[in-house]
């Protein structure tokens, strides 16, 4: 049982709210547009926050990030997730909010990264594909996804059925699992679709 008393110790945590929130789902579910939402907002709260992406996505301007609807936002590129613990400084003071896009680019280090963050007190915003184009989990993923205190799973609109898309369908270029592309390569497909259409 807890006296009243021991709550007056976590007056010495943190005063952040130290948690690691995950938003996940295929291309083109908006991902993107919920991080930069969520990004919006912590700086209406005034809270020091910084917007990470890998330097791997390339897509559009570099150190933007963009969603598909063009919705975009300052961010600051890195080279891995180590790399991260270095860019925690908006404008003098220590960042409160770190947000990461495409956190599935990133190496196998971020999980513990982004734990060791939420520790300190920081919220983390983590948003990325979790799966790849053949439907298996990607990268680190699947650790973010439990160590998370909040899971946000996205769809998009399958493009055959109209209906949720949870798996994004590889419909050009390479078999590399990280080809970065539009909907020139990849297309948002339900199950049965995506199925059916990796039969072909
Ligand atoms: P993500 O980061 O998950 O790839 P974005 O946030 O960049 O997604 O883009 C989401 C936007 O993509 C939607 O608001 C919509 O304007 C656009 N879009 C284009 N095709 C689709 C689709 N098939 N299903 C859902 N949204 C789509
Ligand atoms: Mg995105």
């Amino acid at each position: 049982m807890h006296s009243s008393d021991s709550y007056h110790s976590l007056s010495s945590l943190p005063i952040g709210e130290g948690r690691l929130e995950v938003i996940c789902g295929p291309m083109f579910s908006g991902k993107t547009e919920e991080l930069l939402r969520r990004v919006r907002r912590s700086q209406i709260a005034r809270l020091p926050t910084v917007l990470v992406k890998p330097a791997i996505d390339t897509r559009y301007a570099v150190g933007d990030v963009v969603s598909h609807d063009k919705n975009a936002m300052p961010s600051v590129v890195v080279e891995k997730a180590s790399d991260i613990m270095n860019v925690l400084e908006v404008e003098g003071r220590p960042a409160l909010v770190v947000a990461i896009d495409e956190a599935q680019f990133f190496d196998d280090d971020l999980p513990r990264v982004c734990s060791e963050l939420a520790n300190k007190g920081m919220r983390v915003i983590v948003a990325g594909l979790d799966l790849d184009f053949n439907g298996v989990p990607f990268g680190s993923m699947p650790q973010l996804l439990a160590l998370a205190e909040e899971v946000t799973k996205l769809h998009a609109v399958c493009v055959e059925t109209g209906r949720a898309a949870h798996f994004s369908h590889k419909i050009s270029g390479s078999d590399d699992t990280v080809e970065l592309g539009e909907k020139d390569k990849y297309i948002p497909l339900a199950r049965h679709a995506f199925v059916a259409a990796r039969k072909k």
